[in-house]
């Protein structure tokens, strides 16, 4: 406090100042808080030189990438090259928004990562290639190029939800519906991002539908194999007891045993949890499946389709997670 009649000095004005000026700091901070701890620009660049530590498990090797030139292996890894090019734009954003959200340690535990950043390990975080073997496997040096634009046109574009980085979760093919991902996952919170949206025709690609056939035997030895006290009659005995609103099923009976769809689908290692069942006889069943992939967040063939009737990979992003930006990082 300071006394009446008292005559300030210069450096009594600068410490009641001090907290005015924190104030301000704290109230004109970037909108976008959680990634403004990134680098500062190196000198005589425009923008930040963002890098990062990527580990690569296959060759149990950490490098420091820069985030960009690391963004394009992803893309060229997680998404065919001839998708059209504002689907391969979507995916680069996709990318982005991940590897900075594991940056800023989003996505839980990265205990695998011996200290690195991100890995690339598709199971845990997302798959990359390089360029030399991506043009042994994949494509050719023009296929490169177009995944190169896709990330440059897309240079610093993320994707966030009330300012905050998503978790752009991705699959192959939808089979026309995406999932919420409460459906798939034992999340206490809904995540208002992720919720299920019907997309366009995927069926006129290869992941989309695929048939395979059972023995009676083979499925209740499967049942068996994690409940051993299944009662199962010896003929075919199942049903799809209930579906989720984007047509998934959400519970499956096996003789005496209700399973949920994602349970089935990890039992069975099949494609999606969209599912036919139909019985050419009494002891085998036929499950068709359409779709490949969880189906939550961005159907990659879903991006592909809406690409090719128009949509730009602002829209893509935004149709199918629901209610976010796709803006440039904060800098
Ligand atoms: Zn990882």
């Amino acid at each position: 406090m300071v006394k009446k009649g008292y005559r300030l000095k210069a450096e009594d004005i600068v410490l009641l100042l001090l907290p005015l000026v924190f104030l301000l700091l704290f109230l004109i901070r970037p909108q976008n808080r959680e990634i403004s701890n990134l680098p500062a620009p190196e000198e005589g660049q425009r923008e930040p030189a963002i890098t990062l530590t990527v580990y690569n498990p296959g060759e149990s090797l950490i490098v420091e990438a820069k985030l960009e030139e690391y963004i394009v292996g992803v893309v060229a890894a997680e998404m065919p090259p001839y998708f059209d090019l504002e689907a391969l734009k979507a995916q680069a954003v996709a990318a982005r928004t991940y590897a900075l959200g594991r940056v800023e340690g989003y996505y839980g535990s990265t205990a695998s990562h011996f200290g690195a950043d991100i890995c690339t390990d598709p199971g845990h975080c997302q798959a990359w290639i390089s360029k030399e073997r991506f043009i042994e496997v994949y494509g050719d040096e023009a296929d490169w190029a177009r995944i190169e634009k896709a990330v440059n046109d897309t240079r610093n574009i993320v994707i966030t939800y009330g300012d905050v980085l998503i978790n752009p979760l991705f699959h192959s093919n939808s089979g026309g519906a995406t999932e919420d991902a409460r459906e798939v996952w034992a999340i206490s919170e809904s995540v208002p991002y992720l919720k299920s949206v019907f997309g366009p025709d995927e069926s006129g690609y290869p992941d989309y539908e695929k048939i395979q056939l059972y023995s009676w035997d083979e499925i209740t030895r499967k049942v068996k194999t994690k409940y051993p006290d299944a009662k199962l009659s010896q003929n075919v005995d199942m049903e799809i007891e209930a579906y989720t609103v984007s047509g998934r099923v959400d519970f499956i009976r096996i003789g005496s045993v209700s399973m949920s769809g994602t349970e089935f689908r990890e039992l069975f290692g099949l494609r999606s949890t969209k599912i036919s069942l139909s019985f050419p006889s009494d002891k085998s069943v036929e499950i068709t499946t359409f779709g490949y992939g969880h189906g939550v967040g961005m159907s990659q063939c879903g991006a592909d389709a809406l690409a090719r009737e128009g949509y730009g990979y602002e829209d893509i992003l935004k149709f199918y997670y629901s209610g976010t930006e796709v803006e440039e990082i904060a800098q």
